[in-house]
Parts: structure tokens; sequence; C-alpha cells
């Protein structure tokens, strides 16, 4: 009911930006006689709506309020002793979460912002499980051992289960609609194109191992899809933990078979040692500034 509601609402605000632009006229109407002016976003059910069509807004206003949330805990959950790992994570898992993907389902997703909600859910759980920086544990570690998986996986299966739902809509209903529906006028920017839903949707579902192709009907069967979803998020958050434990591999034996103590250029004019080439390069202009 939310969403439908979210998508109408969305197309209004998008009529409204588009006539703001023609006219010079601030407000659209008047509210007990006061005018209600135009503005750049405003919240509407608990979600941020922007005339700019990105969800940057709405990030930080959720994790303000995730934030908020996991603050009011503190003292009475995250810090109390007698309270188990698994209770605070059935308590992080009912609260915090729900405030920090609240509407998720609809967002077109850059990797910049999944990046940021991810951040404040890793620090959340290390904050909960008591996981100082100077331990140099890693994210993957910290999500093993608080049993759930990355912000990445959850979004693109909230994405996923949620365009399961529209295609089994009826197809009068609107977000079936809009689902579909397609600009009939308008023209490509130059260089980069604005990201839609369904480019997310594609990348979502190829990361869960969903074929793009025939999706449409996997999903109208609602416990088989339920069921492929779990398995490929699964999947996809080993995938993803396994890169990640190969990366941080990488970059160790880089620093342990160059220490970044042992400088390896050496200036042939004056034996000056340098570490990275680039400094040997622009050292050597100054000799060439002498002769
Ligand atoms: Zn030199």
């Amino acid at each position: 009911m939310y969403l439908c509601a979210l998508f109408n609402v969305c197309c209004l605000l998008l009529l409204v930006a588009c006539y703001s632009c023609d006219s010079l006229v601030n407000y659209i109407g008047f509210v007990k006689n006061l005018p209600l002016p135009i503005t750049n976003k405003f919240a509407y059910l608990g979600s941020t709506l922007s005339n700019s069509v990105s969800i940057d807004d709405e990030i930080n206003n959720r994790i303000a309020k995730a934030s908020a949330a996991f603050g009011r805990l503190r003292k009475t959950v995250w810090n109390r002793r007698g309270i188990t790992l698994e209770t605070k994570m059935k308590v992080y898992r009912a609260v915090v979460l729900p405030t920090l993907l609240y509407g998720c389902e609809t967002w077109t997703v850059y990797s910049r912002h999944a990046r940021k909600l991810n951040h404040f859910h890793t620090t959340r759980l290390r904050s909960i499980m008591n996981i100082k920086w100077h331990q140099r544990i890693p994210d993957t570690a910290v999500l093993t051992r608080a049993m759930t998986t990355s912000i990445h996986t959850m979004l693109m299966k909230h994405q996923a289960r949620w365009a399961g739902h529209i295609v089994r809509m009826e197809d009068d209903r609107i977000p079936k609609r809009l689902f579909y529906g397609e600009l009939s006028e308008g023209k490509r920017s130059q260089g980069g194109q604005k990201k839609r839903y369904k480019d997310s949707l594609k990348v979502s579902l190829k990361t869960l191992q969903i074929d793009t192709s025939t999706w449409e009907n996997a999903a109208m069967d609602r416990s088989k899809w339920r069921s492929g979803l779990s398995i490929g998020a699964t999947a996809a958050e080993k995938r993803r933990m396994a890169e990640a434990e190969e990366k941080r591999c990488k970059r160790k034996d880089f620093t342990t078979s160059n220490p970044p103590n042992t400088p390896l250029h050496m200036c042939p004019i004056c034996k000056r040692l340098f570490q990275a080439r680039i400094g040997l390069i622009s050292h050597r202009r100054t000799h060439r500034n002498l002769t």
C-alpha cells in the first residue's frame, strides 16, 4: 500500500518539478490559506523524495534515523553485560536494520550508496561486539561473528523479492504499470546515462545467479522464487567474502614482500635512496637544474 503511494507521489513530484522549471511560480497551492512552496525534497510516509531522482538525500536520512534508533538502545541493550550476542543481534535485526533499509526495494542503488550503508552496518556491529580498530579484525570476520550478511546482499535480496511481488500483481496496479512503463519522448543526455531501476534490478538478479531472461516466469511461483533468492543470496555472500579475503591476502603479501621502510631506488648522482620510483624521478630534476 505504502509503495503504491510512493510511486504515485514520485510521478506527482516529477510533474511539479517540470512545471516549476518552466514558470516562475514558487508555490503550488494553498493549505489553510497559506501558500504551499515548491521544494527540492520532502518526506512522504517516512521516505525522502527528491526532484533530482537520486536517493542521496534518502540514504543520509535513513542513516541518521537508524543511528538515532541505535543510540537509543545503547544503554539498555548494546552495553548490557547480561544479554547474549544472539539476543542483541535479534534486536538489531528487528529495530536498526528495518529503519536503515526502509523502502529500499524501490531504490536505484549506486555502489556509493551501498558502500555508505554497509559502512554504517559494520561499524555498528563492531560497536555491539566491542571490537576496537586496533584489534585489526576485517569486516568479513565481523559479519561472520555477528551471523549476518553485508548490506550489499540484503539490498539485492530485497529488490529481487519486491520485483517478484510486482510481477505477480494484477496488470492494472500502479506499481506494475510504472515498472513496465517507458517514457514516450525525451532524449539521452551526453555522456553516461542515469541508472534506471531496471538496470539496478538486472545487476541484482545476475549476482543472485538468476537468469535475467526468464526471471519473470520464475517469479510467478512465490515459494520457489523465495527459496531461489535465499540460495542465490547465500552463494553471493560467500563469493563476496572470498573475494574480500583474497584481496586482503594479496595486500598483505605485498606489504610483507615490500616492507614500507626498505628504499628501492637510488640516485646515481648523490646516492640518495627513494621508496618510490616517482620520488627518484622528481629528485633527478633537481640535479638537472644545477647543471
Ligand atoms: Zn641525487
